[in-house]
């Protein structure tokens, strides 16, 4: 029977298998509805609509993804519709799942993925694509979505990497595109009328009905061509899927206070990487930052207004118990009112055990007076900020305006009011950057230390250096930049982390943190590819990836064997994605995905990197037409307001 809970074919695998706990759900906050809370139609055909929601990693990862928890809320909030989530099972239970012949589950009812008439995945990164493939494979649904029947749920793809979708166009059956929230009720009300209806033409006419809303973009329904040298020629509507659009635009929910969610956060049983609640302030980021596909993505700035922001901070709290709020957003420090927001809810919690924290790396003295008041009573360990950029040269090619006298002066501040371990995040393979770039952080790394000894008096004093590797993304001025390959990365490291070590009177007191550059090549692979990308993925699966985003898991050896295999006598190649800059008229992969970003703007900002000249943010200064306010019918949404937290009883006086 469909809809049935399956937890007795499951228990008996449990305790073979590392955190069993992960698969048995029942945590504080989860729901489970009726399989038919939507009722008949006359004729006793099935009404609700169900939808599986998955996060493609660990649970343990994947349960405090804001994305699945916002969706699961809102669609369970309607009367005829259910949602429950399932995470990536880990190899030790794939291969019992497989052996016992036990599909993917939910953890809530722990129902079967292919009874729910939507599978949803939020990719956060493209390194979940070979996880996705092993949900798909257990719930015994086809990998491709041609090869999908009447049976199988419509997989719809959603996250930041869903601005780029083509490496997986072939094995997912839609896409959305921006903001989850209201889009997936459009969905679900969309599904809710063709159940109504009798499901006139069965999958089909359901997947035409989603491309035409332009709710979804639907792979299936574009026609991609190539050039001889391998270049894409065009990308173009189907003629027989008649009245879709050219381009699908993003969805951009406007009012953030219109959508408190998650009102009631999922509480997990077993440890998963944040034990607090997460507070979403704003969305969005105008910063400019060139390397930052988020920023870009997820414009104009939108925030929630200060009374939105304690209202949701006390609901969460009652409905979860937890003891650690965050505020998070792309860049936190920057909400117009955060520092009454931060006064607001230091005063409120003050004499209780909740904490706060502040995600945020900008780097000026503003963010430490936030951090100083957010931990009045509390231990000042750790601070993080993000100049990204060793010297002021690459800064200034990335936009991050960030001059050194600012960090040390910031750094000074730190130091001074108790904070004694300063982590420094930079990138490395930045555009047009030379060794020379790298190598200045070891210098500034030092006048870090030197600083915090002199203000602070004191000798144990550290500093952290950690460095990602630049991955170019879609959707930014430098997607058409070519990316730094893993050999020229690691050997840019190499002598940065001999520099640091060389440092006599600091390199001691000097942490360095890096990853090397071969999972970049592979995330850049992904992140630029096309539909021939797609092939790739799927040996490397077959060959046994999973857990990509994994150290212990990658396998360099086996993505860059299975490209070998698949691209052999064809014009592109893993370096021909990766490391080639693109030219202007090139057509890219995700040009007919609308972000709202003006391609020319892009294109004129990608100029202004390779000149290095900055750009403000225009939350501050004159609209610097971007594109994104008028194509898509918004406008940066920012206070101040002028009002306070409310209520503003200190919550220790409580009765
Ligand atoms: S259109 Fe103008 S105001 Fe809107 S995000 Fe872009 S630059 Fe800012």
């Amino acid at each position: 029977m469909p809809g049935q809970s399956r937890f007795a074919e499951l228990e008996p695998l449990l305790d073979r298998v590392t955190k069993p706990i992960q698969y048995v759900g029942g945590e504080l906050n989860s729901q489970i509805k009726d399989w038919h809370c939507g009722g008949f139609g006359p004729d006793g055909s099935e009404l609700t609509v169900r939808w599986a929601l998955m996060y493609p990693d660990a649970y343990e990862v994947g349960v405090p993804n804001q994305g699945v928890m916002i969706l699961y809320e809102v669609v369970n909030e309607r009367p005829d519709a259910l949602a429950e989530r399932t995470y990536s099972v880990w190899p030790d239970m794939e291969a019992l799942l497989r052996q016992h012949g036990v599909p993917q589950l939910t953890v809530d009812a722990h129902r079967s993925v292919r009874e729910f008439d939507v599978f949803g995945v939020s990719f956060s990164t493209e390194l979940g694509y070979t996880n996705f493939f092993t949900a798909l494979d257990l719930a015994g649904i086809p990998l491709r979505s041609a090869d999908r029947s009447d049976e199988d749920p419509i997989v719809i793809a959603g996250g930041h990497a869903s601005f780029n979708p083509e490496p997986i166009a072939d094995y997912v059956d839609g896409v959305v595109v921006g903001d989850g929230e209201q889009a997936a009720l459009s969905i679900t009300h969309l599904i809710s009328a063709w159940k109504t209806e009798g499901q006139p033409g069965g999958r089909a006419e359901l997947l035409l009905r989603l491309a035409q809303s332009a709710i979804v973009y639907v792979p299936a329904a574009y026609d991609v061509t190539y050039l001889p040298d391998g270049r894409i020629h065009r990308v173009a509507p189907k003629p027989e899927w008649h009245g879709i659009p050219w381009r699908v635009a993003k969805h951009t929910v406007t009012d953030l206070d219109a959508w408190p969610y998650p009102k009631a956060p999922i509480v997990p049983l077993a440890e998963s990487v944040h034990e607090r609640m997460s507070v979403e302030i704003f969305r969005g980021c105008t910063r400019g930052c060139r390397f930052c596909q988020a920023g870009m993505i997820t414009r104009p700035v939108r925030e929630r207004s200060i009374e939105g922001i304690g209202e949701m901070v006390a609901t969460g709290l009652a409905a979860t118990g937890y003891e650690e709020v965050g505020l998070l957003s792309l860049s936190s420090a920057d909400h117009t009112e955060i520092a009454e927001i931060t006064k607001g809810l230091a005063d409120r919690y003050e004499g209780t055990q909740t904490g706060l924290s502040l995600p945020s790396t900008r780097v000026d003295a503003f963010n430490i007076d936030l951090a100083n008041e957010l931990t009045r009573n509390g231990r000042r360990s750790g601070l993080t900020f993000a100049p990204e950029g060793g010297s002021e040269r690459i800064r200034r090619v990335i936009n991050k305006m960030v001059s050194e006298q600012d960090l040390i002066d910031t750094v000074a501040a730190a130091y001074g009011a108790g904070w004694r371990q300063v982590k420094l995040y930079f990138m490395c393979g930045l555009p047009t950057e030379t060794d020379d770039d790298v190598l200045q952080i070891a210098t500034l790394a030092a006048k870090v230390i030197e600083t915090g000894r002199q203000v602070s008096g004191q000798r144990d004093i550290r500093c952290t250096v950690s460095i990602g590797g630049f991955v170019p993304k879609p959707h930014t001025p430098f997607q058409w930049a070519a990316q730094l390959s893993a050999e020229e990365t690691d050997a840019r490291l190499h002598k940065l982390r001999e520099a640091i070590r060389a440092d006599r009177r600091y390199g001691r007191s000097i942490g360095f943190r890096y990853h090397d550059g071969q999972p970049g090549i592979i995330e850049g692979l992904l992140s630029r590819g096309d539909r021939r990308v797609g092939p790739v993925v799927e040996a490397v699966w077959r060959d046994g990836g999973r857990f990509d985003g994994w150290r212990e898991h990658f396998s360099y050896e086996r993505w860059m064997r299975c490209a070998a295999a698949v691209f052999d006598d064809t014009p592109v190649s893993v370096a021909w994605y990766t490391t080639r800059e693109r030219e202007q008229n090139e057509v890219l992969p995700w040009d007919h995905i609308d972000s709202g970003l003006d391609r020319d703007w892009l294109w004129e900002d990608w100029q202004a990197a390779l000149d290095e000249v900055e750009v403000d943010d225009c939350r501050w200064t004159p609209c610097f037409d971007c594109g994104v306010c008028p194509q898509m019918g918004t406008s940066i949404e920012i206070g101040p307001t002028g009002r306070t937290l409310l209520p503003l009883t200190p919550a220790a006086r409580e009765p």
